[in-house]
């Protein structure tokens, strides 16, 4: 089930059977999202391996900008955005709604689907990530396959 693939000086690299559900994060620009665009302060990386949208934004002494670079807007699916940071460190305006919440470091919003919404940061630094739960049942079933296939192997 386990086999050496590799020796580097003393250090043996395996590659175990579920190698390929670790994946590199690519950077990718935030004005590739519709109803984003890209800002100096952010540095978005994403997951393309994964079955659905995992975003993770490197956010580096955001400042209040005169416009927001998320426009509010809606999906058919639930989201969920994580601050991580030091405690209060990092500060979003988190519109759900008709409704602004001024939010830090370190909090989770779940945002239902066909709720209009938009994350943008105002202050600080730390990481924001953007999860959104797609219906991929099609695209987990391949995902999961992968796995099992190796198991069997
Ligand atoms: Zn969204």
């Amino acid at each position: 089930m386990e086999q050496v693939v590799e020796k580097q000086n003393d250090l043996i690299i395996t590659r175990k059977c579920y190698q390929n559900l670790i994946s590199r994060n690519v950077k990718i620009p935030l004005s590739s999202v519709p109803f984003h665009k890209d800002i100096a302060f952010i540095e978005r990386f994403f997951c393309n391996e994964f079955p659905m949208h995992l975003a993770i934004h490197k956010v580096t002494n955001a400042k209040c900008m005169p416009d927001d670079y998320t426009q509010p807007h809606v999906h058919d699916v639930h989201e969920i955005n994580i601050l991580v940071g030091n405690e209060g460190e990092l500060e979003y305006a988190i519109q759900l709604g008709e409704e602004i919440f001024y939010v830090q470091s370190n909090a989770s919003i779940w945002i239902p689907a066909g709720l209009y919404h938009a994350s943008n940061a105002i202050r600080g630094s730390g990481y924001f990530i953007a999860i959104r739960l797609d219906d991929t049942s099609l695209k987990l079933k391949t995902f999961a396959n992968v796995g099992y296939q190796n198991l069997r192997n």
